[in-house]
């Protein structure tokens, strides 16, 4: 079986843990310091604070944007639980939105409808494909960027989580670059990081107040550092995987809208097949062959079902999750791997 993902670990991202192992100092230190470091340089500017997971820093993001209890957060119910996770510990109130048909991102419309009042929003690249930044940042509320699954990934204006108050990051293990756990804060106004930084020190203050151990290790961290130093490798092997799907995918089927752009950071490759049972056929076609396909959001995931809304206001969402099939794109694949792969999906009769 090919599988759906798999971590990528060089001899660098050993011998970088490795060094940390036998080091004497494997807490949070100096390697999570130099790991902020390079978020900075990344972006050339602005703060970082690196965490124990991504949703950590989506909870930190909001606090550290000054989060009242019962404030209103807009997100697209196309997305994973863990952004309600974040808002409810927080002590905001999630504000679901329906996305758009072709990126399965928060649809600008839907804000307006849906959550007009909304005190912050958050907006997730989904899969990559970058989100209408320049549309859902207006001045009424604070906009919060989720790149856990778009990191290097680019829009026209620049870097993807750099046009809005905080962007957020996860290094879990399916994630584009991995310490097997981890996240990151960055905003443009280090005193949104440094906020950040104050409540994730909770030992030895002299003035108490409740803050939270949410730190990463230093292993992680040299793991992450030694992945980052290959991100540019990383995505040029998932566009290059991504085209070659693309030119052998079967006529009827489509794709997320943004797997063709250059300035993509391919994270998945979702094909959209007309209907469910003809996503059934290919899905089942696939398995066959061995191949780990998975349905990237199931119908139950859904934030408004878990919410208990109205399903028929969230027409968007609720098409997407019957028409989508996530094939393997992970840059650890092999070359034999890709071939055997554009050999099955070439195969394919819709
Ligand atoms: C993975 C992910 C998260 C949560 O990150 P964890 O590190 O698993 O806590 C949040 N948002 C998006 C879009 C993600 O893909």
């Amino acid at each position: 079986m090919i599988p759906h993902n798999r971590p990528w670990i060089t001899e660098e991202d050993r011998a970088a843990v490795d060094a940390v192992l036998r080091s004497g100092w494997i807490a949070q230190g100096r390697e999570v310091e130099l790991l902020e470091a390079d978020f900075v340089r990344f972006y050339g500017r602005g703060g970082a604070c690196a965490v124990s997971s991504g949703t950590a820093a989506l909870f930190l993001a909001l606090k550290a944007l000054g989060i009242a209890a019962g404030a209103k957060v807009a997100i697209p119910t196309y997305a994973c639980s863990a952004l309600l996770n974040a808002i409810y510990m927080a002590g905001g109130v999630p504000k679901v939105v329906d996305v758009l048909p072709d990126t399965f991102c928060l649809s600008p419309d839907a804000l307006t409808h849906q959550a007009p009042d909304a005190a912050y929003v958050i907006a997730v690249h989904t899969y990559g494909a970058p989100a209408d930044i320049a549309a859902l940042k207006q001045p009424k509320h604070k906009l919060i960027e989720d790149c856990c699954q778009s990191l290097g990934g680019e829009n026209i204006e620049g870097l993807l989580g750099s046009g809005s108050d905080a962007a957020v990051f996860s290094f879990y293990a399916t994630k584009i670059i991995t310490g097997g756990q981890g996240g990151m804060v960055w905003a443009n106004d280090r005193s949104v990081s440094e906020t950040a930084k104050d409540y994730r020190q909770f030992d030895c203050r002299e003035n108490y107040e409740p803050r939270f151990n949410l730190q990463m290790t230093d292993f992680q961290a040299a793991m992450i550092r030694s992945q980052m130093n290959r991100l540019q490798a990383i995505r040029e092997r998932r566009k290059k995987i991504a085209k070659a799907y693309l030119e052998v995918l079967p006529q009827g089927l489509m794709t997320q809208s943004s797997v063709a752009d250059a300035e993509h950071m391919p994270y998945r490759f979702v094909v959209l097949a007309p209907d469910l049972h003809s996503r059934e056929a290919f899905r089942a076609h696939l398995t066959k062959k061995n191949i780990g396909c998975t349905i990237p959001l199931e119908r139950y995931e859904l934030l408004h079902r878990y919410l208990r809304e109205d399903v028929n206001k969230f027409p968007n969402a609720e098409h997407i999750v019957d028409k989508s099939l996530s094939l393997p794109i992970h840059s650890a694949l092999t070359d034999d791997e890709v071939e055997y792969i554009i050999a099955a999906i070439a195969k394919f009769k819709l």
